[in-house]
């Protein structure tokens, strides 16, 4: 299939980058391997005119909206690589299929990578949390853990504190500094240095923490920072510029996202240090227009 764009990733991003495309009337090829980073969650919060909705039947809305548009084609698969080609780009899928176009978006997202402690994994998007704007409202008032896993955790610790009495698990790691110690007393963070050994609870909902010592602090949720990893490396492949963020790789974009290699765009949570559906979606907005005027002019 030869196309003006092809969007890798028909999510947030993907989805509203293919929109702009859509309504320019131009021909779009999105490729999805249907897999969205909050696919954990029950729940979105915080996103205009959706508040509280569910994941799964925002992007099932998206999607039925951008497929309206006769020169929307949407294909399921994984993307494994992509090349210059021509004018355009070619984009391979893991089923050997090649797709071209003009242009290409880059909406793939990323990958929490949490950490190995028994009880974490199953509870992650109920009562463990990355976002307290995202998942803290419902939880305002409750016992709430930060899980140290990185040197943004006291900055989040300090964050929590605003939605209910926080503790800050160290899970090992050294005592923060005085001036850091001095911070979260004022915002009334307990702290606890003890490796963290299991989250317990009944189901996804957490109820405490155990420590190696063997004590537990009560605890209705744990949030925590972790690394985040490009879904693809597709932006490599292509040469694309990456930068280092507090908790991962991102690709580097211009202000329309634009990334360093001409004609290749990208969106989302790839682009960007902090993460919300908003503002995926206003990047693919973006990019969608920046491409599509790109093929104009
Ligand atoms: C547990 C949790 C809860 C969250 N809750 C909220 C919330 O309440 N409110 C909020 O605003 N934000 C929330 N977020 C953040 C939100 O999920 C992200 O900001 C948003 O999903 C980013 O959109 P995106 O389109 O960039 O990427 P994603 O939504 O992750 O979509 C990427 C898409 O690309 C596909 N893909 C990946 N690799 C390939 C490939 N090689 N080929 C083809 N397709 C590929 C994936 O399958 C996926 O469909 C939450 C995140 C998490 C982890």
């Amino acid at each position: 299939m030869h196309c003006d764009a092809i969007i890798i990733g028909g999510s947030f991003a993907g989805l509203s980058a293919a929109m702009y495309l859509a309504r320019g009337r131009r021909s779009v090829c999105i490729v999805d391997a249907g897999a969205p980073r909050n696919r954990f969650a029950a729940h979105s919060h915080g996103f205009f005119a959706h508040d509280g909705s569910e994941p799964a039947t925002m992007l099932a809305t998206a999607r039925a909206q951008v497929a309206a548009y006769p020169t929307t084609t949407f294909v399921e698969g994984e993307a494994v690589r992509a090349a210059r080609d021509g004018d355009g780009f070619s984009v391979r899928l893991a089923t050997g299929e090649v797709h071209h176009g003009a242009r290409l978006i880059l909406a793939f997202g990323i990958s929490d990578e949490l950490p190995a402690i028994p009880g974490l994994a199953e509870r992650w998007g109920t009562s463990v949390l990355h976002c307290p704007y995202c998942h803290g409202y419902e939880l305002s008032g409750r016992r709430l853990g930060v899980l140290n896993t990185s040197p943004t955790s006291m900055h989040q610790a300090m964050l929590i504190s605003e939605w209910g009495p926080a503790t800050l698990f160290l899970n090992g790691a050294p005592e923060p500094d005085a001036a850091t110690r001095a911070q979260l007393h004022r915002r009334r963070v307990a702290i606890e240095p003890a490796p963290v050994r299991a989250l317990l609870g009944t189901g996804a909902q957490l109820s405490a923490v155990e420590l190696s010592d063997g004590r537990t602090v009560d605890a209705d949720a744990i949030y925590l920072s972790p690394r985040n990893r490009l879904n693809s490396d597709i932006a490599q492949q292509l040469g694309c510029a990456t930068d280092e963020a507090p908790l991962g790789t991102i690709v580097r974009t211009d202000d329309v996202r634009m990334t360093t290699v001409p004609g290749v765009f990208a969106a989302g949570d790839i682009v960007r240090a902090t993460h919300t559906v908003a503002w995926a979606s206003a990047d693919g907005v973006t990019a969608g227009l920046a491409a599509h005027r790109s093929l104009v002019f």
